[in-house]
Order: structure tokens, then sequence, then C-alpha cells
């Protein structure tokens, strides 16, 4: 269901370019827990972001479902992050000033499901990852290992078919990375797990292939999938991505509140805008006013007289032409 041919990656700063990826072949399977070893800066990492669509390849192609991604729009990498894929990061990004409960429910909210079902599901995936009685506290208030199982919940509430975790133990202890690993495991019973590691005895422990990377390369596969069992790998699901309008309607008034500051201050230079125009409309209208007034003054000492004779239009003309008209009839 995921395959990678001949993928290159290529950073360009300034004049400067790295080849972080050289020419990568690999066959996914859709069930099978992949461990990516190597270096720092062997291009682990670019290779994951490649894989779940947050970052785009140089060359090469990347087929999803047999599909190429080359004729991809935004929509449908769209689509395959938000239902196909699941991230997790060795730093857990999470939210601080949001509940667990709710960090793990805002994964749900860019698929178009109510509220209560969010908050159901999200409860759900919680005590999944063993957390069932930490729902409503802080991130901060949590130890590492139970906030990485709150980034587990979140990346798995999707119930993606793919999960992809980025050194997801290097920022904890030796027991709690057992612990995380012994979870991931379990995921990976139902799915495809592909996580970066620099640890090798827990890819050796705990996966069930082991990649080896250097310098942008692939050294070593331990388990390479054959045409055979791709074959059977079953198709990812295709849900669009959207939101309800008044989940649209809410994050926009959130959003708005989020940002006071911003929404004072473009309010504040929109009123001096309208009432700028205002005032050079008033005065515009009042000096016509004014002019009008001054005509109509003007105008009235000179008024309108009806004689009783009317000119004769001939002769007036004649004189002023020096003409008599006697002379022109002999
Ligand atoms: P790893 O995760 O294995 O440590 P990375 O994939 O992060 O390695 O990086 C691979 C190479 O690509 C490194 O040489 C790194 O400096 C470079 N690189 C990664 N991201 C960027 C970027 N955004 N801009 C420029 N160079 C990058
Ligand atoms: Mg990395």
């Amino acid at each position: 269901m995921l395959e990678l041919k001949n993928i290159t990656k290529e950073y360009r700063t300034g004049d400067q370019v790295v080849q972080a990826l050289k020419g990568i072949n690999l066959k996914f399977r859709s069930n099978e827990f992949v461990s990516i070893l190597g270096q720092s800066g062997s291009g682990k990492t670019t290779l994951l972001n490649i894989i779940g669509g947050l970052d785009r390849y140089t060359e090469g192609d990347l087929l999803i479902n047999d599909r190429s991604t080359k004729e991809y729009k935004d929509r449908d990498w769209d689509t395959y992050r938000n239902h196909s894929v699941g991230f997790i990061f060795q730093s857990y990004n999470l939210i601080p000033h949001q509940s667990v409960l709710s960090n793990v429910e805002l994964a749900l909210t860019l698929s178009g499901v109510s509220k209560d079902e969010r908050r159901e599901r999200a409860r759900e995936v919680l005590e999944k990852v063993g957390l069932k009685d930490h729902v409503t506290k802080r991130p901060s208030q949590l130890s590492g290992g139970q906030m990485q199982r709150v980034a587990i919940a979140r990346a798995l509430i999707n119930d993606p078919e793919i999960l992809l975790a980025d050194e997801p133990t290097g920022a904890l202890d030796s027991e709690t990375s057992l612990q995380i690993m012994a979870l991931l495991q379990e995921i990976a019973s139902d799915r495809l797990v592909i996580m970066v590691t620099h640890n090798p005895q827990l890819a050796e422990d705990y996966s069930t292939r082991i990649i080896k990377v250097l310098d942008g390369e692939i050294i070593s596969d331990s388990n390479p999938a054959t045409e055979i069992e791709i074959r059977d790998s079953k198709i990812l699901k295709n849900d669009k991505t959207f939101m309800s309008f008044f989940t649209a309607l809410s994050l926009s008034f959130n959003n708005l509140l989020t940002k006071k500051g911003r929404t004072l201050l473009t309010a504040f230079a929109g009123s001096i805008g309208i009432i700028g125009i205002a005032l050079i409309m008033s005065l515009s209208n009042g000096v016509q006013n004014y002019i009008a007034r001054i005509e109509e003054d003007t105008l009235s000492s000179y008024p309108l007289t009806i004689e009783e004779s009317t000119l004769d239009m001939g002769m007036i003309m004649g004189a002023l032409m020096g003409v008599n008209m006697e002379e022109l009839d002999e």
C-alpha cells in the first residue's frame, strides 16, 4: 500500500544544496513494525516526513494504494494526512494550555465528527493508552511518558492505517521507553508502524523489520516485502476532509478570542478608515450646500424681468453687422 520509488530530497539554503535522500526504494506491508536506524543527519526524519506527506520529495515517486502521488493535489495530501496517517514526535507537540482530553479531541476537529462523538472517541483512545484518570490535566502536569501517551492517543484517534513515530522514546528514561515501545508494538498488531530511532536494542527487541540508513541511502533492510505480500495489502480508506459549518464558526470565534490583541488592532484600524471616510463625505456635503446657498443669494439680487415689447432680432443683427437693409433692396 506504500511504495517509495527512487525518492530523492534536496534542501537548498542560499547557494548550498544538501542531498538529504539519494534514491530511496522501499515497499511497506500494511501490517508491520518497521524501525529506521541511522546516525543523526542521515535523513531519517526527512524520510519519515515524506512518507507522511509532511514534506515533498524532489524526484522519484511515492505510491499510495498503487496510485502515484505526482498527480496529488493539496486536497489529496490533506485527506491522506488526516485519515491515513498518525504522527508521534520526540517532543510530543502537545498544546500546553489545553487539557489532555482537548488535545486528543482536537485531532478530530477536521474530520467533521460531532462534538459528542469527538469527546467519546477521545476518552476511549485515552483509556486504551492507560490515561483514563488524567483526562482533565494539562500536559505540564504529566510525566514525559504520560505526555507521549497523550501524543499516541492523539495520533490514534482517527484510527489511521499508518503510524509514524520520530524518535518517540528519545526524551524518555529507559524504563518508560520500554513501556512506550510495548504500547507501539500492540498498536502495530493491526497496522503499519514506522519508527525512527537511534537505539538499536529497542529496534531489535520490538520491531519486525529494521532498515538502516546512512547519508541518505539505505544500507540494509532486514525483512524486505515481497511482491505477493504487497499485492495482498489492504486498501487505505479514503474519506474526504471536511468541517461542519458550526465547527468552522466556533473555531474561527475561538481564533478571534485567542488573538485578542490582533483582533482589537484590526477593528481599531478599520474604524479609523470608516470614520475618515464619513468625515470627508460630510465635509464635501457641507461645502456643496454652502455653494448652493451662495448661488441662491447672489442670483436673487438680479431678478428676472419680463417686458411688454419684444426685441426685433433681425434689426439687432443688421445693426451689429453694419448692413443697411434698404441698400440691399436696391
Ligand atoms: P536525521 O533525522 O537522520 O537526523 P534529517 O532528515 O533531519 O536527519 O536531516 C538529513 C540532512 O538534511 C541533514 O544534513 C540536515 O542538515 C538536512 N536538513 C534537514 N532538514 C533541512 C531543512 N529544512 N533545510 C536544510 N537542510 C535540512
Ligand atoms: Mg531526525
